[in-house]
């Protein structure tokens, strides 16, 4: 492939993802960075490097890559990577775009739209209405509000990330409400537009991986389990989604393929669902709420029970597509799990953590995977996304998965930046989500008031942490532990202070 180059016109983990799946089939690299950001880890993953504006910066980065003779760009997730008018961009520039037809991101991209698009293929949608302040009265307000029912949940139409969302419990705060809504929708996505639906009481997240070849045909990927979120954020991903009725999994594949195929999607996508879990536990329905055009920060746990590599198939789509076929997916294949390690405080309500990182331990062994954007010696700052890394681990069963997260857990050190290792530690050793019984209202439940505290134990254990194996084979050396050092390195240990795995 080597009349190829591929851009990711991206950063850190996802960039040296897709830079490696870009070796593995031989195609020449070139990596983005932006001033402040030179000692990135993704700039090391790739053949050429150069400087954008910003990874933003649409001219910029196409100047760039026509400069270098680029024939492929892949936009990772987050910044560009759902945004039409970059894949227009690209598209008019001659170059491949790994990803959707702008059409279709625009078709999709929008929840408004794309919740119809669902309604007419008779994909069940929560109850929803439009929210227009400008347009309607009082009066058709209210009425709209009863029919979808409180307490109700306010989001934009251009939204992610849980921007612009808002949970309105009765009439009388839903107008303050939704100004401040579209004030922070048109402040993040330049697009105010937005819509209520009913707030479902005890909801889990799950999302179908899809593939399209962009000719009507398509696949899915099974299912993830994505309930455990922080204020509606993603911590702790599975596939496939425990204890879910074969229905309403069958439902969903349907579902997804329905949409897949109308909508002749090109690429990796993933359409999103709610399922309601009812008072007896019973789970009756699933409702449809997105599709996110692009591949997720999760799809590693895919791969790892189907065996297939997303980015290849993205990347083998785009350079052939006429002659492409859509991989054949095997029968699912085990457990997996991927948490996401971010540079954030869970003592100080999750701020973010700056920091030059001085040592870095990741654990490997069979079914250990670590996709990430840190190196030592690199500065953390908080101008960018505070995802490090995500740690993934695959097992013949869910039982051992979770096993195998808590060894992971309890093996990766992080220094010199602050971390929420001890959070995810102490949700992997949580009985309910051991038994894969949770929902995504439990983390900002049972977890909000978490703090990792540092007590002598945990100092002691980190203390004869250092002396171990692990540590000393890393060749590190450092000073003394004290509780603020060991706050910012050994972040688990008071947790793991009392178990054996
Ligand atoms: P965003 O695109 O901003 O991330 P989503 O529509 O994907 O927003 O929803 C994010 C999360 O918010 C969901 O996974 C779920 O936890 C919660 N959520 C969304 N819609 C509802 C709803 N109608 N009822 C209850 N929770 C919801």
């Amino acid at each position: 492939m080597n009349q190829h180059k591929l851009m990711v016109a991206n950063r850190s983990e996802i960039a040296c993802r897709v830079f490696q799946a870009a070796f593995e089939m031989g195609i020449p690299t070139l990596a983005i960075f932006v001033k402040g950001d030179e000692d990135a880890r993704h700039l090391t993953f790739a053949d050429e490097i150069a400087e954008v504006k910003s990874y933003l910066d649409v001219d910029s980065i196409l100047q760039v890559a026509k400069e270098r003779g680029v024939t492929l760009i892949h936009p990772g997730y987050g910044f560009l990577s759902e945004r039409s008018h970059f894949a227009s961009a690209v598209i008019e520039a001659g170059i491949g775009f790994l990803g959707p037809l702008p059409e279709t991101m625009e078709a999709l991209g929008g929840k408004i739209a794309a919740k119809e698009i669902a309604e007419k293929l008779s994909i069940p949608t929560v109850p929803w209405a439009r929210l227009d302040l400008a347009k309607s009265s009082d009066a058709e307000l209210k009425a709209a509000a009863e029919r979808v029912g409180f307490p109700l949940l306010i989001k934009a139409h251009a939204g992610g990330g849980g921007k612009g969302m808002r949970r309105v419990e009765g009439f009388s705060e839903l107008k303050a409400q939704a100004e401040s809504a579209a004030r922070e929708a048109l402040s993040a996505f330049g697009d105010g537009t937005l819509f209520f639906e009913r707030y479902l009481q005890n909801p889990r997240h799950i999302e179908v991986q899809v593939f399209g070849d962009g000719k009507g045909n398509g696949v899915h990927l099974y299912e993830r389990e994505c309930s455990l979120q922080r204020r509606h954020q993603k911590v702790w991903e599975e596939a496939p989604a425990p204890h879910l009725p074969e229905s309403i999994r069958r439902g969903l594949f349907e579902s997804a393929l329905k949409l897949v195929e109308h909508t002749r999607y090109r690429s990796a996508g993933t359409i999103e669902f709610l399922v309601e879990v009812l008072p007896d536990g019973s789970i009756k329905e699933f409702f449809f709420i997105e599709m996110n055009t692009r591949l997720q920060v999760e799809h590693p746990v895919t791969e790892a029970i189907t065996g297939i590599d997303l980015v290849h198939e993205q990347i083998k789509l785009g350079t052939s597509f006429d002659s492409f076929r859509l991989p054949e997916v095997p029968a699912p294949r085990g457990h997996a799990i991927e948490v996401r390690v971010c540079s954030e405080d869970p003592s100080q309500d999750f701020i973010p953590c700056t920091g030059l990182i001085d040592h870095l331990i990741f654990p490997s062994g069979p079914g250990i995977r670590v996709d990430r954007g840190i190196e030592v010696g690199q500065k953390v700052g908080t101008q960018f996304d505070s995802l490090c890394a995500k740690l993934i681990v695959h097992a013949g069963s869910r039982e051992l998965a979770v096993r195998k997260m808590q060894y992971v857990l309890r093996e990766t050190v992080i220094s010199g930046v602050g971390s929420n290792l001890a959070y995810l530690s102490a949700i992997s050793i949580n009985p309910s989500v051991v038994e894969g019984k949770v929902s995504t209202l439990f983390l900002d439940r049972k977890f909000k008031d978490f703090h990792p505290d540092v007590t002598p134990e945990s100092i002691a254990m980190f203390e004869e942490f250092e002396r171990s194996d692990a540590f000393r084979d890393s060749g590190a050396s450092r000073p003394a532990p004290s509780e603020s050092h060991a706050r910012k390195t050994w972040n688990s240990a008071d947790l793991w202070g009392g178990m054996k795995l």
